[in-house]
């Protein structure tokens, strides 16, 4: 059994040498076959030089250096189309994750997760970004009906399947638990150890908290909806045309009765929802004809095939 290590970076040069020397100490000692894949996401600092450097000393290292800094995701996606391991564990490079926790990992793969999420559940950072996160992984668990804690953890592990099978794109990296449970996948969750970052500063400023409410958004969508766009759209196209359809037939008997109706805000309610309501509806349809004009089966997840 091999395990590919996949680690995103983006200037953590302070970090590099004593995280490469703890993970080849558990690897050692577990007896592990190995390969270390860094993703350099357009560092500026000497990041792409120390590990040039550990390349040279060992050969299961595998660097791939991207020309501009492209986001975790990108550089997780990188990893993950590189990896060749039976088992692949990504992990922050800032030594906020600790890789003793691998063999644990690996245990919890072996006994049949697919996916097994880290729990930093004595966490190390400020609060202004503990509070906000318990927030987040709240609402996330509660909208998409998985229970774990911890989505945005650094460390995690997946069975080579589960990698090669859901694209990563944009800052999606925090919802693979996610997408992989969509896709029928077992994913489970341990508490792991997490340290205080040592060196460097947190490469994720406030907006991260903006950007994963948009994820969540498109990540419920896309794995709800994505083959039928109408479902969502037209639902509430057809919510909004009926209730302007309602208003408008109510002002119409009202004026054949002879009252006037030009200058009821009601009126101009009824028209507002009636348009809106067909629009709605009209983008349901677009976006089934999208659906439907590429043959994209990229959606589901083979389990077995026997032919
Ligand atoms: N990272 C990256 N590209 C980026 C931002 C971050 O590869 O654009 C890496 C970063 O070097 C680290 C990991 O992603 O290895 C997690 O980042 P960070 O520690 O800043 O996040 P936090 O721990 O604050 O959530
Ligand atoms: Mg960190």
């Amino acid at each position: 059994m091999k395990v590919s290590i996949v680690i995103p970076l983006y200037n953590e040069e302070e970090s590099l040498l004593e995280l490469y020397d703890t993970i080849i100490n558990v690897l050692k000692t577990e007896n592990l076959n190995y390969e270390i894949i860094f993703i350099d996401d357009g560092s500026k600092d000497d990041s792409l030089n120390i590990l040039k450097e550990l390349h040279f000393k060992d050969n299961n290292i595998k660097i791939y250096g991207f020309q501009k800094n492209c986001g975790k995701s990108a550089a997780l996606s990188q990893g993950f189309k590189k990896a060749s391991g039976d088992i692949v564990i990504t992990m922050d490079a800032d030594l906020q994750d600790d890789p003793n926790e691998i063999p644990k990992l690996i245990e919890m793969i072996n006994s049949g997760h697919d996916l097994v999420s880290g729990w930093k559940k004595k966490r190390n950072d400020p609060i202004s970004k503990t509070i906000p996160s318990k927030l987040f992984n709240f609402i996330t668990s509660k909208l998409t009906g998985i229970k774990i804690h911890d989505f945005n953890c650094g460390l995690k592990a997946y069975r080579k399947k589960v990698i090669k099978d859901i694209p990563v794109y944009g800052e999606l990296h925090r919802y693979l638990p996610v997408l992989a449970h969509w896709r029928g996948y077992k994913v489970g969750e341990i508490v792991v150890l997490h340290h205080e970052r040592k060196y460097g500063k947190t490469k994720f400023g406030a907006r991260r908290f903006l950007s994963g409410f948009f994820d969540l958004f498109t990540v419920l969508f896309l794995t709800r909806y994505r083959q039928k766009p109408l479902h969502l759209f037209g639902f509430f196209g057809l919510l909004s045309f009926l209730t302007g359809f309602i208003i408008s037939l109510y002002l119409t008997i009202l004026w054949f009765q002879g009252y006037g109706i030009g200058s009821r805000p009601l009126l101009f309610l009824g028209v507002l929802l009636i348009i809106v309501g067909m629009q709605s509806f009209s983008i349901g349809l677009i976006g089934e004809m999208i659906t439907n004009s590429k043959d994209d089966d990229s959606m589901y997840s083979v389990k077995e095939i026997i032919e």
